[in-house]
């Protein structure tokens, strides 16, 4: 098989995807909250390497509801590339949203989040970039921001929204992204 181009960024949703979800309706509003998946670090690692710029895209909208502040959320991420560090693996931005549900353009399934990690990498579309999450919103988010999409889900779990590759984890996603490159 003819390898493929390395992907142009990589944009990472992260509640569910990076680290465990806090149950429905509630957020990780504090750094001991925060715990990695297993394999996420080294599949950031393994993008790191390969020298795939990694954005996180996060909906935050505890702090719309008063759950959180923008200093608790920046506590959060600070726990979090630490978390990383000590893997080896680093994320090279992080762009939340910290809206209530119909008030912005950057809450997913919005693309202003993706705008900006877009901007931030200099490049001139998504075309090449791959958005990774376990959510429609983030589907819809990056197809409607022209970007390719790996939805996270278990293996008999509904798919409501057509991404274009469905994994079981962000290691698994990475795993195969980065194979096809190097094969
Ligand atoms: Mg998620
Ligand atoms: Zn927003």
């Amino acid at each position: 098989m003819k390898p493929l181009p390395l992907p142009s960024a990589v944009l990472l949703d992260r509640d569910g995807t990076i680290n465990v979800k806090a149950p429905e309706g509630e957020y990780v509003t504090a750094p001991a909250g925060l715990r990695l998946i297993a394999g996420a670090a080294g599949a950031i690692r393994a993008f790191n390497r390969a020298g795939v710029p990694v954005a996180v895209v996060t909906n935050q909208r505890g702090i719309a509801r008063g759950l959180m502040s923008e200093q608790d959320l920046e506590a959060v991420h600070a726990r979090l590339e630490q978390l990383l560090e000590q893997e080896g693996a680093f994320v090279d931005a992080i762009f939340h949203c910290p809206h209530e549900k119909g008030t912005c353009a950057c809450r997913k399934p919005g693309t202003e989040l993706l705008e900006r990690a877009r901007r931030r990498f200099g490049l001139a579309t998504l075309a090449d970039a791959v958005m990774i999450g376990d959510a429609d919103s983030d589907v819809l988010a990056g197809h409607a921001a022209g970007a390719r999409t790996v939805l996270l889900r278990a293996p008999a779990a509904p798919r409501p929204v057509e991404a274009d590759e469905v994994a079981v984890t962000l290691a698994e996603a990475a795993e195969r992204l980065l194979a096809r490159h190097f094969a």
